[in-house]
């Protein structure tokens, strides 16, 4: 038995998505409600996935149903594909599971040909409607099929529009476009060496095909990466009976949002343009109206389409994104999906839906990207700047983006790559622009409007967009911008406003990220829901703030390495590192310990209340040497100057120093809790340090934190031990000569695999753990995390050899193995144990469902992805 591969749209539904396409199977669901959809049928993602499979040959039985399919929609709707009196025109388009907005092709019009474009104009009464359709059919298909350059059929029908004076399509007659369809014709034939096809039948096959291998189009690939899509889903293809909104006056095409997608009001929300074919819109060749004005020239169709966009919200109980076209005054839908929203809509629609009773708290926290909440903790310009905008465009994707002018997407993808600013400025973007967009601060576009190609990849993206900024002119091949007397070249900067149109001749101050209500609120329901706590990396007093207002509930990983290099306290390091005798040392170290009570004291009295963790130090020796070919010199400088002989002596025992405690692999050295096995007097001024400052913060503001402290980077239970002893001896002393006391718990990293494997014997001396999955994962996968992303983790990626970056996302199966396997040995021994993580990983999404997975208390990631990592955690619980 062959498998099923041909669907008619009476057939499916919303569910059978994944077979369907999301598009496929939006417009089943609507002919199943009963909503105005032109008949057809879909050929399904198995059917593209199995022809990639056999490299391109289509497997058994498809063309026989593809053919069925086509006999039964020519029954239904008594038409013909080719017949020269009943024609069936149809279009055949791509649609992927999860949507990739014009990255794939369709095509509009097939079926028309020299032996029925004279019964289309009969039918239509209408002759040039008829030529018209028949052109642009030969361009798409010529363009999509056989792979023709664009430029061919543009050059020749700009060549016209010349000849006939005439600045728009529209102003050609039926024997224009009649002499161009000979035009387009001929040109085809010529570049294909006289191989084009004029059968329909031939050509409906062809399309198909064509569909399918859009799927693999470089920009789709480029797409997918960017947005996370696997790359072996495939596309479905549906062939639909055309509906015409290029008939005259009473015809139209149009798309439009049930709410406003930039800021998720309840509002219309749409463009439109009369007389026009599907794409015109999109694509930004004429500038669409504005959906409100739809209701004087077309209004009952206005009316029919205002009732159905109501009508699929409450169905899909989603925010959707429609695209219909008018043909003769009759209203049909062509698509319906959830659109694609801004994160700031994305709450709004949330919170409004659950106010509205339509959906519940759980399942608006699951709409919601967490990645996506990252684009409302990123940058607005100062509103204080004195600029005067150059130019206006459409607010097509808020935010504001700061870079310099490049105007070419290949530039925009090499300069983005190296980490530089740059603002991509297109006439109108088109899909094979992707890979500059992905990499630019923002992108501005002189043509288009809100739903053209670049402002609905924009927002998805998060990117700021200003979009058919008039007025302006580019010149891409001189690479200007032109407003006016003002002339914009490459490389000078530029401020977008995406939030309202604006564009600055200059880069602008950024101020940071306000939280509105919404946000609140949402994060308010994300915190009744999850079980996970979340704390924050934070290392100073004003980071420690920022935490705290984005909602972290403590200090999960608070490093001391910057307290020991600012220039006031190197010199006492190096005489610390260099002494002769314990005394020596502790005077040296004892030197430090008022300014790290001060740092300490900042950071408490920031966060008083809530658990703050403090690492002890952490990194090798070395770093706070001298670099070995510096000192040198300097020693031979000295020498040569007769300098004072005690100027040289210490410069000299530095120098052996520098000599001594060279590694070759100092991140697998002398760091950690190894500095303090052979300085104890640094955790026991760091501990001296810290229970100072808690209790000057208890004195000064009648409560302080509850304190961790953490020592890093042990693999043995001995080590741990030994710097327990340490630390809390110099606890009890300080506890002593203060005559107060509060509770300090003292835990470990696990950060190397030994760590996690001996877990239940760490356990036995640690109040908690808190996995260093940074420093598990270099040591796990034995990859250096500064040195990967230039050499091979990059190819690797590329490659699939690892589907995610380890140090991005936790890699679940191996190192996530080591974490659950050290929690379940670490409470076996320990039952009062607390765990959690710190690192990156604690404000990745993926990771967040793991450790959640796993049992862990609580995830510390950057003041930043707090509130993305409460989301995620209540995702994750839901
Ligand atoms: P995309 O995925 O790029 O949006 P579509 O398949 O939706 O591509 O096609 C683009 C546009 O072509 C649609 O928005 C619609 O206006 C027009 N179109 C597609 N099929 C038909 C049809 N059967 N009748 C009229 N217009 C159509
Ligand atoms: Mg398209
Ligand atoms: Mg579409």
């Amino acid at each position: 038995m062959t498998d099923r591969y041909v669907y008619d749209l009476s057939e499916g539904s919303a569910e059978m998505k994944p077979l369907l396409g999301g598009k496929g199977a939006g417009v089943a669901e609507m002919t199943r409600l009963g909503v105005p959809v032109p008949d057809g049928f879909t050929v399904t993602t198995e059917a593209c996935v199995d022809t990639m499979t056999r490299k391109g040959e289509w497997p058994e039985g498809l063309d026989s149903q593809v053919w069925d399919g086509l006999k039964r929609l020519e029954e239904r709707t008594g038409r013909g594909l080719g017949d020269v009196d009943k024609p069936l025109l149809v279009s055949v388009r791509s649609g992927a599971v999860i949507s990739m907005p014009g990255m794939m092709d369709t095509i509009l019009n097939l079926g028309i040909s020299d032996d029925t474009v004279e019964a289309v104009a009969k039918e239509a009464g209408n002759e040039r409607f008829a030529w018209d359709c028949y052109r642009r059919f030969i361009q798409m298909y010529g363009e999509v099929v056989e792979g023709i350059d664009a430029h061919v059929y543009e050059d020749a029908l700009t060549a016209l529009k010349e000849e006939r004076g005439v600045e728009s399509d529209t102003d050609l007659t039926a024997d224009d476009l009649k002499g161009l369809v000979d035009t387009f014709k001929k040109l085809s034939n010529e570049q294909l060496g006289g191989n084009w096809t004029t059968d329909p039948r031939e050509q409906l096959m062809r399309a198909v095909d064509a569909v399918f291998r859009s799927w693999l189009n470089p920009r789709a690939f480029v797409y997918r990466k960017a947005n996370k899509i696997p790359d072996d889903l495939g596309t479905a293809v549906n062939v639909m009976q055309m509906v015409f909104g290029n008939r005259g006056d009473t015809s139209a095409t149009g798309v439009c949002f049930t709410r406003n997608p930039a800021t998720g009001a309840k509002e219309l929300y749409g463009e439109f343009l009369v007389n026009a074919q599907g794409e015109d819109v999109v694509a930004g060749i004429r500038t669409p109206r504005s959906l409100a004005e739809m209701e004087e020239v077309l209004p009952e169709a206005y009316r029919d389409l205002i009732d159905t966009m109501k009508k699929m919200e409450s169905h899909y109980r989603d925010m959707q994104d429609m695209e219909f076209t008018v043909e003769n005054g009759k209203l049909y839908l062509l698509q319906t999906r959830n659109g694609k929203r801004t994160a700031a809509a994305a709450l709004k629609v949330a919170r409004d839906l659950v106010a509205e009773g339509v959906i519940t708290k759980e399942e608006a926290l699951m709409r919601i990207e967490p990645a996506q909440l990252d684009q409302l903790l990123h940058e607005a310009i100062d509103p204080n700047h004195t600029e005067q905008p150059v130019a206006e465009g459409l607010p097509a994707s808020p935010g504001a983006a700061v870079g310099e002018a490049v105007f070419d997407a290949d530039v925009a993808a090499e300069r983005g790559a190296k980490g530089e600013k740059v603002v991509l400025i297109r006439f109108e973007t088109t899909p094979d622009d992707i890979h500059g967009v992905i990499v630019s601060q923002g992108v501005l576009t002189a043509h288009g409007g809100m739903t053209s190609h670049a402002a609905v990849v924009a927002r998805g993206m998060g990117k700021p967009c200003v979009a058919g900024a008039r007025g302006i002119k580019i010149d891409a091949k001189a690479a200007t911008l032109t407003i006016g007397d003002t002339v914009i070249h490459e490389g000078d900067m530029i401020t977008l406003d995406g939030s309202t149109g604006e564009v600055f001749a200059a880069g602008l101050p950024l101020i940071p990220p306000q939280i509105n209500a919404d946000f609140e609120e949402v994060l308010s329901w994300a915190d009744e829901i999850r079980h996970l706590g979340v704390e924050a990396n934070a290392d100073n007093a004003t980071d420690a703030a920022k935490a705290r207002e984005l909602g972290a509930e403590g200090i999960g990983l608070c490093r001391t390495e910057h307290m020991f290099f600012g220039a006031d306290r190197l010199p006492a390091m190096h005489e610390m590192i260099t002494a002769d005798t314990p005394e020596e040392r502790q005077a040296a170290v004892d030197k430090i310990l008022p300014m790290q009570q001060d740092d300490f004291e900042g950071i408490f009295t920031a966060m008083k209340g809530l658990p703050v963790t403090v690492r002890l130090l952490d990194p090798p020796l070395h770093e706070f040497l001298p670099n070995l070919v510096e000192q040198s010199l300097k020693v031979q400088k000295l020498e040569d100057q007769g300098a004072d002989p005690n100027e040289l002596d210490k410069e000299r025992r530095l120098l052996a120093q520098v000599k001594k405690l060279h590694e070759q692999n100092p991140m697998l050295g002398t760091r950690g809790c190894r500095l303090g096995m052979l300085y104890p007097e640094i955790p026991d001024m760091q501990a001296r340090a810290i229970i100072r400052a808690v209790l000057a913060v208890l004195k000064k503001e009648g409560e302080t934190v509850q304190i961790n402290i953490m020592i890093p980077l042990v693999f043995t239970p001995i080590e741990l031990e030994t710097h327990r002893r340490i630390v809390q001896q110099a606890i009890d002393e300080e506890f002593e000569a203060a005559g107060t006391k509060v509770d300090v718990k003292i835990g470990t990293m696990i950060e190397l695999p030994r760590a996690a494997l001996v877990a239940d014997k760490i356990a036995e001396v640690a109040d908690f753990f808190s996995f260093g999955t940074n420093d598990l994962t270099q040591t796990t996968l034995g990859i250096s995390r500064d040195d990967a992303e230039n050499g091979f983790l990059t190819e690797y990626l590329r490659t699939k050899v690892l589907k995610d970056n380890p140090f991005a996302s936790i890699d679940q199966e191996g190192v996530g193995q080591l974490v659950a396997g050290a929690v379940e040995k670490g409470r076996k021994t320990n039952p009062q144990l607390n765990v959690g993580v710190c690192g990156e990983h604690g404000g990745d999404p993926d990771s967040i469902h793991f450790f959640n997975k796993t049992g862990l208390d609580y995830v510390s990631c950057s003041p930043f992805r707090v509130p993305i990592a409460r989301f995620a955690a209540a995702q994750a619980v839901i």
